[in-house]
């Protein structure tokens, strides 16, 4: 092989020197975020209580009953101080008034963990003295999430239409200030929420919630959304609800909170 003498000595100045100026001046760490906005919680065992919502851009999951489609691509680029920032402000009025760290903050999305810097700002947020919740599909590796996050996984059901895309081995990663949450639409949702709690021995982890879903809005059907597998049949909130109570299933039922608030395609809520 051929030794190409000084060319190569050229950049091994120039990737020093580049080296030199990453270690002086770092590049500030940026997200894609879609909106954020203070509501109130409407799910998981935190439901009802304030929370500060950071909505990141993308998911790379096309559940059929998606209702934030609009966060696949809108989105602006800010750097991870913005965001804390932003969020610090929107949580100053609550400072004097009670010693419990409130609001909460939840990564939502789309899919937070699609943007490695979402691990930066959730350890930032946790410094900060917040209670910090995550929202993720259950198709990305959880293990790198900081410790003190609460992480709220899904396991997707068969009427998703992502069933496939479930990341069975984040189960070890779960503890007992996690939760897992099931979204039903169907009565076969229902059967195989049912025989997996049972088959994983879910309810000994982390507490279970099984989220009935809220029919689209015609605005919210994004036309990239998977269609409901062919033989489901649609369950009501009701039939969910006794079905629960007579199979004396060790779960928590919801309805989203803010939906039933305000409009249920009403944004920023
Ligand atoms: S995981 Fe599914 S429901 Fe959640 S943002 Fe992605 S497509 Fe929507």
């Amino acid at each position: 092989m051929r030794n190409c003498g000084s060319n190569c000595r050229r950049s091994v100045k120039f990737v020093t020197v580049c080296r030199l100026r990453v270690t002086l001046f770092p590049v500030p760490k940026t997200l894609v975020i879609n909106e954020i906005y203070l509501s109130l919680q409407g799910e998981s065992t935190f439901a009802g209580l304030p929370c500060i919502f950071v909505r990141l851009t993308a998911c790379n999951l096309r559940c059929s009953y998606c209702d934030t489609a609009y966060s696949f691509t809108e989105g602006k680029k800010q750097e991870i101080q913005e965001v804390r920032a932003e969020v610090n402000r929107l949580a100053e009025p609550f400072a004097a008034k009670t010693d419990a760290r409130l609001p909460l903050v939840e990564l939502t999305g789309g899919e937070p963990l699609l943007q490695k810097d979402s691990l930066s700002l959730m350890k930032a947020l946790c410094d900060d003295g917040f209670t910090v919740l995550l929202e993720t599909s259950g198709a990305h590796d959880i293990s790198a999430v900081d410790a003190r996050v609460r992480r709220i996984m899904d396991l997707k059901c068969p009427s998703s239409g992502e069933e496939s895309r479930n990341r069975w081995q984040n189960l070890e990663h779960l503890k007992g200030t996690d939760e897992i949450k099931f979204v039903l639409g169907t009565h076969e949702d229902y059967e195989w929420a049912k025989a997996k709690i049972t088959e994983h021995n879910l309810a000994a982890i982390c507490p279970l919630l099984l989220s009935w879903v809220h029919p689209l809005a015609p605005e919210q059907q994004d036309k990239s959304l998977k269609p409901v597998p062919p033989g489901q049949t649609p369950i009501s909130r009701q039939e969910l609800a006794e079905r629960i109570i007579a199979d004396s299933l060790p779960v928590r039922f919801q309805v989203q909170l803010h939906k039933i608030i305000w409009a249920p395609e009403q944004r920023g809520v």
